[in-house]
């Protein structure tokens, strides 16, 4: 049985140009920096970015462990939102392996954190009792709070007040080529207030692995050691960087129309009186959405329904689903999401 994947974009394929691209890729060995094409997506990469340098790694994951790491020593802190990707699905990594101390603040429904939520999250050096408050993280788009995309001005101001408390700006732009189209600014645009700065290439860009993390010379020759250090040193990496030169050529713009397919989804939805779409979903590639109290499905019998009608797709908190839409979703795929929503539960 063919499925569409509406799970999440992580699930799309490498385009034919990307495997051409791979199976001709010039390579050398990276860890002696002597890869070709490695060194092309990084230039790539932080041009588009607007930052000095930037360093290909195996995934956001690494990059975001590799950019804290390298922005906070052991027993310093770094404040981000509670709904931040950092927090809830890096497996305390920046604790675990960095030494560095999470301190989370409530996310707005906008995706943002309140400037007094940041303010009252700060510690006072002078007491020994504390933490040595470093760095905040941001997320763009806000993933948990609806793929929602931030804006430009309110990330100057969460630099501002970065920079007014010797804080450094670290963002998580998974998904800022999303934010990038659905705001019309330009990725180096909305990167610019932040120190530094990752995104995917594995995800609405379709590359098959990887991320590139962008920041200043000094900041990524730190980040070069910590990648080594994580075991994240890969050889003729050329052949998977291949294909995220050709997803930054080629796949960013297209966006907008994963965009468009989540607004035809969530219309669609809207049409069904037992979902409830989640307020001002969706703002780029991912529909939140809710069923009425009357649908007497558990969560993994709605699961399971709706695959025996072809759509996969997956709950994102007890009783909040997420559909994502990506270059593996077509028209056809969401009237056929439609229709089994009627299915199922109509
Ligand atoms: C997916 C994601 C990551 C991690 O990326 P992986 O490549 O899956 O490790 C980090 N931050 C956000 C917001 C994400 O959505």
């Amino acid at each position: 049985m063919q499925y569409f994947d509406f799970r999440s974009d992580t699930t799309t394929h490498p385009t034919e140009k990307m495997r051409q691209a791979m199976a001709s890729a010039k390579v050398g060995d990276d860890v002696y920096g002597e890869d070709p094409t490695v060194n092309a997506l990084e230039e790539k990469a932080a041009r588009m970015l607007g930052k000095e340098r930037g360093l290909f790694v195996t995934s956001g994951t690494m990059g975001n462990l590799v950019a804290v790491m390298a922005h906070c020593a052991r027993g310093e802190e770094a404040i981000m939102g509670r709904q931040g990707h950092t927090f809830l699905h890096e497996a305390g990594g920046v604790s675990v392996l960095g030494g560095v101390v999470i301190h989370t603040v409530p996310n707005q429904a906008d995706g943002t954190i309140a400037l007094q939520d940041l303010e009252a999250a700060l510690r006072n050096p002078e007491d020994a009792h504390e933490p040595i408050s470093k760095l905040v993280i941001l997320e763009n788009t806000q993933n948990a709070c609806g793929g929602v995309p931030i804006s430009l001005e309110y990330t100057r101001s969460a630099a501002d007040f970065a920079r007014k408390h010797k804080l450094l700006l670290h963002l998580d732009g998974a998904r800022i080529f999303n934010a990038s189209v659905a705001l019309g600014k330009s990725a180096s645009e909305l990167a610019a207030p932040a120190d530094s700065v990752t995104f995917c290439l594995s995800k609405g860009l379709c590359a098959p692995v990887g991320s590139v993390l962008c920041g200043n010379a000094d900041f990524i020759h730190k980040a070069h050691r910590l990648r080594k250090i994580l075991g994240g040193g890969m050889r003729q990496a050329g052949i998977i960087a291949a294909a995220g030169i050709v997803a930054l050529d080629e796949m960013v713009e297209r966006l907008a129309e994963d965009h468009l397919r989540a607004a035809a989804l969530a219309e669609g939805i809207r049409g069904i009186p037992q979902i409830r779409l989640a307020k001002n979903s969706p703002q780029t590639n991912m529909v939140f959405f809710r069923l009425d109290e009357n649908v007497r499905l558990s969560t993994p019998e709605f699961l399971a329904a709706m695959k025996q009608e072809g759509v996969l797709l997956m709950d994102s908190s007890p009783g909040e689903y997420r559909m994502v839409t990506h270059h593996g979703i077509s028209d056809e795929a969401v009237e056929c999401a439609v229709k089994a929503f009627r299915k199922v539960i109509g």
